[in-house]
């Protein structure tokens, strides 16, 4: 299994994650967008023990009733967020990895919540909330 590693925008968060192929969606839904700052954040949802923090240090903001995210104490990036699953994933945004990491977004997800200055242009398949056999643990 190979790892892949990734940072924050400071470099004082540092991490790795032990998976040889990174499936993303793009997500439109409004807490991504302004936990993001743009239209949409592709993020790629992983078990907790796939994610290792090798250095730095996450704060924490509960964003709704299930949800909690965790940035960098330093610079503000945006590194997990958890809750949002009945599986217990999180998710990590694409743009934290490295460059040449194996990432490939493969939906568009809470499409119904995109705003409408973004175009979606391209083929892959479009799902108003959670692509199908994903349990939501949260409604609002
Ligand atoms: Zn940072
Ligand atoms: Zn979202």
């Amino acid at each position: 299994m190979s790892k892949v590693s990734g940072s924050c925008l400071c470099g004082s968060v540092r991490f790795e994650v032990e998976r040889s192929y990174l499936s993303a969606v793009n997500c439109y839904c409004g807490m991504c967008r302004r936990a993001h700052g743009g239209s949409y954040s592709t993020h790629i949802a992983m078990r907790r023990e796939q994610f290792k923090l090798v250095a730095g240090e996450l704060r924490v903001f509960t964003s709704s009733r299930e949800g909690r995210r965790e940035f960098c104490q330093f610079c503000g990036s945006h590194v997990l967020v958890h809750g949002q699953t009945a599986d217990n994933s999180v998710a990590v945004p694409a743009g934290l990895f490295e460059q040449g990491a194996p990432i490939e977004v493969n939906a568009h997800i809470f499409v119904k919540d995109k705003v409408a200055w973004q175009s979606i242009d391209d083929s892959m398949p479009q799902h108003d909330g959670w692509p199908p056999g994903i349990v939501a643990t949260h409604t609002d």
